[in-house]
């Protein structure tokens, strides 16, 4: 199992539920994001009207659905979840939209992967709030237009680029989740601990926070592995040395980065020199797709500067040479 995998398991779903801030004052770090939509909230409040819809983005863990499920909180309203692939056809989208109550939030999950027909059908129903669907096929199909509540749809993704730009545009909100910083990280481990009724020393909370790859969701997925080590060793307290012999067993270094990211950068290195080198080649040589390595591997690894983007391809800088003890070529 890899610790640091964009995929949550199904059990994982459950666990991460429990775990949700429920209120934005509660939803740790995402300062500017958080400020922005506290203003929005409160307008639409005021105006009863529903929120603009809203597109998040940023690397997976960062607490988009989280930040969906504190805003219909905050607004009052229920939320539906789906994402992209599981609207396979209009009459998909339109079961869900004409089942929500006004104001509702529905969230759409890796909307990039919307397919282009639904995507069609959701244009009117985010501009006009309403639906046009075909009846019928053939020379008897007409079109008829159905009146939706207003609502607001709030779309999650990895990359604002992956989206249309028709579907962009229609979007009042869009706010880019960062990285968070290990201070933010120690203070959701601790209230994870807390949650929990877990022991756990504050150096030992700050070297998971440090080894969390400014996520969220890895920071919460170490501590529960680290609290199994410690359960298992029959410790009722979590201090460093714990922390630190957990983390060695699970391969993650001291900058958070495990095997795969070993690979990813000891490959460029041996292979290619150290790049450049293209994308779907480093993918074939370690074995992961192109596009998880793109959205999941590679953004941490460029945030920390260990990797450039060139339009050659991807090089690896000095920083990786001296986390790895290796000599800087020239
Ligand atoms: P995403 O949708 O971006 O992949 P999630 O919203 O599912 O990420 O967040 C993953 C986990 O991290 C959740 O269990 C959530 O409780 C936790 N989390 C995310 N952001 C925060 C935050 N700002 N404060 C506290 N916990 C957070």
């Amino acid at each position: 199992e890899r610790m640091i995998s964009a995929d949550v398991q199904e059990e994982e779903e459950t666990i991460e539920n429990q775990l949700r801030p429920q209120l934005l004052s509660q939803y740790i770090g995402q300062k500017k994001v958080k400020n922005n939509l506290k203003v929005f909230i409160e307008a639409a409040k005021l105006r009863n009207e529903a929120l603009d819809h809203v597109l998040l983005y940023g690397p997976p863990g960062l607490g988009k659905t989280t930040l969906a499920t504190i805003i219909a909180h905050e607004m009052n309203v229920s939320i539906k979840t789906t994402s992209g692939p599981a609207i396979e056809r209009p009459g998909d989208l339109a079961a869900i939209l004409t089942s929500l109550e006004p104001g509702d939030v529905l969230f759409i999950d890796e909307i990039h992967r919307l397919n282009r027909v639904v995507e069609e059908v959701l244009y009117p129903a985010m501009e006009d709030f309403c639906l046009d669907i075909v009846i019928g096929k053939g020379p008897t199909a007409r079109s008829v237009r159905l009146d939706l509540p207003p609502f607001t749809l709030i779309g999650a993704t990895t990359r604002a680029g992956l989206l249309s730009s028709p579907l962009r545009d229609r979007f009042g909100v869009l706010s880019r989740l960062d990285y968070y910083t290990t201070e933010d990280l120690k203070k959701i481990v601790s209230r994870t601990a807390e949650i929990y009724q877990m022991d756990i020393g504050e150096t030992a909370s700050e070297e998971l926070a440090r080894r969390s790859r400014g996520t969220p969701r890895i920071a919460n997925r170490l501590l529960r592995r680290v609290r199994d080590f410690a359960q298992v060793q029959g410790f009722s307290q979590i201090d460093f040395d714990l922390a630190i012999d957990a983390l060695e067993r699970l391969q993650v270094d001291r900058l958070g980065l495990d095997h795969i990211d070993h690979k990813l950068l000891k490959g460029i290195i041996e292979k290619f020199r150290g790049g450049p080198v293209g994308l779907d080649t480093i993918a074939a040589t370690i074995g992961e797709e192109a596009h998880t390595i793109e959205d999941v591997y590679e953004p941490y690894l460029l945030q920390i500067g260990f990797l450039q983007r060139t339009p050659r391809g991807r090089v690896v800088t000095h920083k990786v040479y001296e986390h790895f003890q290796m000599e800087v070529p020239d």
